[in-house]
């Protein structure tokens, strides 16, 4: 059986626990859809551990708002060359993060359970795919009503 790679499923942001399900519903630049689940599709996990466990990765987005500002400053630089006026460095940073904040706003839930989460471990025996059990499930449901 083939397992999923840690970062794989991190770059998919796929759940902590089987790395099969969803994290998240709709994608990650459409505004009206772009949500958590509440829970795993495949194997059931809770993402929000408990209440308000999502208000620690407003830390790690912010982390990473710090070291994508930089970088845009350095990018900045590169390209325009310019040292002189804090407008174009703050109109780039202000620019940049907003555009990046849908990705923040993913990835900060990702590190969150990936990396800072000691409770939340990989578990193989639910790293399988689930068409099999699903549709197993359907024809079992479709032999029921019918
Ligand atoms: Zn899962």
């Amino acid at each position: 059986m083939e397992k999923t790679p840690k970062s794989r499923a991190m770059l998919h942001a796929k759940c902590p626990r089987c790395r099969r399900g969803k994290m998240f519903e709709g994608g990650m630049y459409s505004f009206s859809s772009n949500r958590i689940n509440i829970h795993c599709p495949d194997c059931r996990m809770i993402f929000e551990i408990e209440p308000g466990y999502f208000y620690a990765a407003m830390y790690v987005s912010y982390a990473l708002n710090i070291m994508e500002g930089g970088m845009i400053c350095y990018l900045t630089y590169l390209i325009t060359g310019n040292s002189d006026s804090p407008w174009l460095y703050t109109s780039a940073i202000l620019f940049g993060l907003f555009a990046l904040s849908p990705v923040n706003f993913r990835y900060s839930r990702v590190f969150l359970l990936y990396w800072l989460s000691p409770k939340v471990h990989y578990h193989p025996e639910l790293d399988k795919p689930a068409i099999v059990t699903e549709s197993r499930e359907a024809v079992t449901n479709l032999k029921t009503t019918t």
